[in-house]
């Protein structure tokens, strides 16, 4: 316990530090040039009244009140009716296609009023253009709602069949919740530009390279991966608190959290600012990065692999296979344990592919499956004993941050805890204190995104949070060689 504990309180700063914060939202009496979430919402209140979805009559008026609002403005508006879908395309007097496009789908799911989905997006871009054009349309701003996003990217996909080349960047906005921290979870193209537009911001969004590895690997898409294919630049952003409300009657404007609101229409002022006048020079290296606090680190990969090797060289005694092979079943048998929790829920309860914010007492899985992490990382310590621990989460992290580093960057802190740990307790407090930044918004984060698939992730985290606290310590020291009597 004498180095469990002071280890435990600097994770805990640091997550405490890095747990997410959403501001305040602003009023309709803000300054003009600021975004305001109550003046987009007044906006998302009168557009999200009933749903709309593709070929609705409700559809129609709301995509007339949108041309109306962008057209009170300054911009040119073009309703294109591409096989009977309503894309709305605006524009200052006379502007090319090049510049930065503000991107969201004027459809709703016909099950709700979709006031996050995406009403979001069109009130959070209308504030925007309206604090940009203040004297006139800025020549590079433009404005793309598509029609039949719900209905499989439809109308984004003839927008791009039928845009002439040009230079774009996209700032794409969607939900799939309607409360909590706002998600920046994926770049499209020259990343190093990109990212140091995002940190000039001054955003604070969550950002990082986890969520875009994840996406990456995931088959949900949205209108900014018809945009990405076809060699536009930007960002794209989404709230996911909530779930439970998504593309249901409950996606109204009353539960829609002003704050998150803000966030999102901070974000995008702010970089659309950034980038009106100007396009990311081209650029292939690729980082990590993630959120901590309000700020964004981001470490070309080579950095993370090179700390992974790093860690792994510097525990003493060395990694034994021993170590790793049984570390590494404890990590597999909690993986079984939750795959076979996870199949007795369906087996139990026929929806339960659901997000797990939908299911009702989502904790009764939660909690066995966190139950189980624990359960064999104390039986795993108790019987393996530390030094193994220790060697299994300085192999595990070290090698994840080498093989997989825009993801691997989250086990490397707690791998250096174990390593660092291991030569001297006092030093193991700084990598403690940043695995706590590291950790604390993926954790705040997995809370927002659950989905019932990641029971057997919830068996695996604690193995690995719980395997770098508590490894090592309380087993004997390596007994000193004393020099034989002469
Ligand atoms: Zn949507």
């Amino acid at each position: 316990m004498r180095t469990e504990l002071p280890i435990l309180a600097a994770a805990a700063v640091g997550a405490t530090l890095a747990w997410p914060r959403l501001p305040t939202a602003s009023g309709v009496d803000t300054p003009e040039i600021a975004f305001s979430a109550a003046r987009a919402l007044t906006h998302v209140a009168a557009w999200s009244t009933s749903p709309r979805p593709v070929k609705s009559v409700r559809h129609d008026e709301v995509v007339q009140l949108l041309a109306t609002e962008l057209e009170s403005q300054g911009f040119v508006v073009e309703q294109q009716r591409p096989g009977a879908l309503q894309n709305l395309v605006a524009s200052a007097p006379g502007a090319t296609q090049d510049g930065l496009w503000l991107v969201a789908h004027s459809d709703s799911v016909p099950e709700g009023p979709g006031a996050a989905d995406d009403g979001l997006g069109l009130g959070v871009i209308t504030e925007v253009t309206r604090a940009l054009s203040l004297d006139r349309v800025p020549a590079h701003l433009h404005v793309l709602f598509t029609d039949g996003e719900e209905a499989g990217l439809r109308g984004a996909e003839a927008f791009v069949r039928t845009a002439p080349t040009a230079e774009r960047l996209a700032i794409n906005i969607d939900a799939r919740g309607d409360q909590g921290p706002a998600y920046m979870f994926q770049v499209a193209g020259p990343s190093s530009a990109l990212l140091d537009g995002w940190q000039a911001s001054g955003c604070t969004a969550q950002a990082t390279s986890l969520a875009r590895t994840v996406y990456d690997l995931l088959p949900n898409d949205t209108d900014f991966t018809v945009l990405q294919r076809s060699g536009w630049n930007g960002y794209n952003f989404a709230l996911i608190g909530g779930a439970d409300r998504y593309h249901s009657a409950g996606d109204t404007v009353a539960n829609l959290d002003p704050r998150s609101v803000q966030q999102v229409g901070d974000c995008v002022l702010a970089l659309a600012r950034t980038w009106l006048d100007r396009s990311p020079a081209a650029d292939t290296r690729s980082f990590a990065y993630a959120q901590a606090g309000p700020w964004t680190w981001v470490l070309p990969t080579w950095v993370i692999r090179a700390l992974g090797l790093l860690v792994v060289a510097t525990l003493r005694p060395r990694p034994r296979l021993r170590g790793v092979a049984i570390g590494a079943s404890v990590a597999l048998a909690a993986l079984v344990a939750g795959v076979l929790l996870e199949g007795l829920a369906v087996a139990l309860w026929p929806g339960f592919t659901a997000p797990v914010a939908e299911i009702p007492n989502a904790l009764r899985l939660i909690v066995p499956a966190f139950g189980i992490g624990v359960l064999s990382c104390l039986a795993w310590r108790r019987w393996a004993g530390g030094e193994l621990v220790d060697a299994f989460t300085v192999a595990f992290g070290g090698l994840a941050a080498v093989l997989l580093p825009t993801a691997g960057y989250l086990l490397l802190p707690g791998a250096a805890v174990a390593a660092v740990r291991s030569r001297s307790p006092t030093f193991a407090l700084l990598p403690a204190f940043l695995a706590g930044i590291t950790l604390g918004p993926f954790y705040a984060g997995i809370g927002d995104a659950l989905t019932s698939r990641m029971l057997p992730l919830l068996a695996v985290l604690p193995v690995m949070t719980v395997g770098w606290v508590f490894g090592g310590v309380g087993s004997p020291p390596p007994s000193p060689v004393t020099p034989a009597a002469g």
